[in-house]
């Protein structure tokens, strides 16, 4: 059974996304708004509880990566702090053969997120606890993903050098980001050089109802990633490589 919020979602995202959702996976999404504030009682996993704000500032946001091409071809991601799982776990629910991996530096919400995954019998989710700076460096992650991905977690200067590390060559990484991107997109200049990457480009988007501003920022990776980054844990956002 769907209600009119749920008929509302699906049809937004069809219109506006192209992305088409069946019944099992908007239930799939109510189970998780109901484990999200269920959750959220315990500990601090968003300030957004109330249902429709949750479908559009958590759910829809998520989803908008689906406009982009490198998104919806890609065969696996990583969701670099994705905290209570966004933008992953949204997208996942949308794209069930996607191969997922999640990494977040809070044990916490790692343990939030594997509940999720369990109760909406998602497969292929792998979550990983852990600094972004030290599983970058790991083999079974370094220079491994088509798609990588950061929603509200750091500026770019610094994301990148958390972020680029996973990604493959010719694969790509996509900070979601609200308005005022522009100044941080120009100090974010050499860190994408330094990181073997080149800025493809930025697609901006809307949220149906509150109407404010997002930003995909879409960066390209070239090759394998230089050995000296990421730096040590900490460093990357305290000194980014402007
Ligand atoms: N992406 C989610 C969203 O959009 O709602 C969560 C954003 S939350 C503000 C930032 C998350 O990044 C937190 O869960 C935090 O634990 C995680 N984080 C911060 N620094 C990190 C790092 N160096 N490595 C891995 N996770 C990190």
């Amino acid at each position: 059974m769907t209600d009119e919020l749920q008929r509302w979602f699906a049809e937004r995202v069809q219109a506006d996304l192209g992305i088409e959702l069946s019944d099992a996976q908007l239930n799939q999404y109510e189970t998780y708004y109901r484990l999200l504030v269920e959750w959220n009682e315990k500990m601090n996993l968003t300030g957004i509880t109330e249902r429709g704000a949750v479908y559009e500032k958590h759910f829809y946001d998520s989803l908008t990566l689906g406009v982009l091409p490198e998104a919806v071809s890609a065969r696996s991601m990583a969701d670099i702090g994705a905290g209570a799982g966004f933008p992953s776990i949204p997208f996942k629910i949308a794209f069930p053969q996607l191969e997922v991996t999640i990494v977040d530096s809070l044990a916490k919400r790692i343990r939030f997120l594997q509940t999720v995954v369990d109760e909406l019998k998602l497969n292929s989710a792998v979550l990983v606890h852990g600094r972004a700076e030290d599983i970058g460096r790991l083999g079974d992650h370094r220079d491994r993903y088509d798609l990588v991905t950061a929603r509200a977690v750091a500026r770019l200067a610094g994301l990148n050098e958390l972020c680029l590390p996973f990604v493959k060559s010719e694969g790509h990484f996509v900070a979601m980001k609200g308005t005022d991107h522009a100044v941080e997109l120009e100090e974010s200049a050499r860190s994408i050089r330094l990181l073997n990457a080149k800025l493809r480009y930025t697609r901006s988007l809307q949220l149906p109802l509150e109407q404010s501003e997002r930003q995909l920022i879409v960066i390209g990776k070239l090759g394998k990633t230089p050995k000296e980054y990421p730096r040590k844990a900490g460093i990357p956002l305290k000194q980014p490589l402007i």
